[in-house]
């Protein structure tokens, strides 16, 4: 097994240092040796197993003793970014995870929480952690979306990346983007979108920008896992968020439901190509009052299984000669 599994190493590092060396070559008359490459050689990267947080989550009796048992189990908290860096550099550690913070804002008359938020990110950074928030630009309150922000916050969240955190765009007004089918809603507009994703995510760069920081922002979270077609087939992210995508830095969209599946080498190397991963939400006991609050020994199970199931898609992957 063990053997195995290091020639399994191995063959991944011949792999990719073949397939990002054909990358640095210019496509000849239409012929991309790289997608050429992966057909023949079909070689996928598992996607983490990643955990959806809210505020609600800040519970001392759940997520330090949660961070607490994945560090014992040996794994390491990534970002979308990172991981994708990871992944070109073929240093993806063996058991990563990401964790997300949804709902965060640096508006003014919004986010009563976000101290919370501050609480739950210096635990993810005692642990040794790190963590994906997922950033409301405009929330919208009895109405109106807020759209003043407040300097002081983003001076916060600023200091937070240094340390390695990521920021990403949780749209502008926090829609959901779902017909009943799970398709696009037929209300919806390239203006929408435009508002939702593309003004998002501008904000957030121009923001960090006024503070000195080129920051691309590279991951969009769906507002209630919506923008996914999970009940159609086949399951796709909605045509209008692609394209509202593909006029910003956007390189992942991030549900709940299906995602799970390995991605293909190519559409992470691929900084042009919008890739769709899912979360699994914590684990929720609900006590004999009805209070429900969230449980780290059956979220870290499930972290675990999926964790297993990734190094089962693993084993089954074609041998590659080692270099
Ligand atoms: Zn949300």
């Amino acid at each position: 097994m063990t053997t195995a599994l290091s020639q399994q190493t191995v063959s991944r590092r011949g792999f990719l240092k073949a397939a990002t060396g054909f990358l640095t070559h210019a496509t000849v008359g239409g012929f991309n040796p790289l997608r050429e490459r992966a057909a023949i050689l079909p070689q996928d990267v598992a996607i983490p197993p990643s955990l959806m947080l809210h505020s609600q989550d800040a519970q001392l009796a759940f997520l330090p003793p949660l961070l607490e048992q994945l560090n014992q189990a040996g794994f390491t908290a990534v970002t979308y970014r990172s991981w994708q860096q990871m992944v070109r550099e073929n240093r993806v550690p063996a058991k990563p995870i990401i964790l997300s913070i949804d709902d965060i804002s640096m508006a003014k008359g919004a986010c009563a929480a976000f101290s919370t938020f501050a609480q739950m990110k210096e635990w993810i950074r005692a642990a040794g952690m790190t963590a994906v928030f997922g950033v409301i630009t405009e929330p919208v309150i009895n109405g109106s979306p807020q759209r003043e922000q407040d300097e002081a916050r983003w001076d916060i969240v600023r200091g937070w990346l240094d340390e390695g955190f990521e920021l990403a765009t949780h749209t502008s007004y926090h829609s959901n983007f779902n017909a009943m089918d799970s398709g696009p809603r037929s209300d919806f507009t390239a203006v929408d979108y435009e508002a939702e994703i593309v003004r998002s995510a501008q904000l957030i760069e121009a923001k960090l920008a006024e503070r000195g920081l080129n920051y691309p922002v590279r991951s969009l979270i769906m507002p209630y896992g919506s923008g996914y077609s999970y009940k159609l087939t086949p399951s796709q992210i909605h045509a209008g968020i692609s394209a509202a995508c593909g006029k910003t830095n956007i390189e992942f969209v991030i549900g709940i439901a299906q995602g799970r599946k390995p991605l293909s080498i190519y559409s992470l190397l691929n900084g042009h190509e919008v890739v769709y991963v899912g979360r699994l939400p914590p684990a929720y006991l609900v006590a004999a009052d009805g209070k429900s609050s969230p449980y780290a020994d059956l979220t870290f199970a499930w972290l675990l299984s999926w964790h297993e199931e990734n190094d089962a898609v693993a084993a089954k992957q074609p041998m590659l000669l080692p270099q």
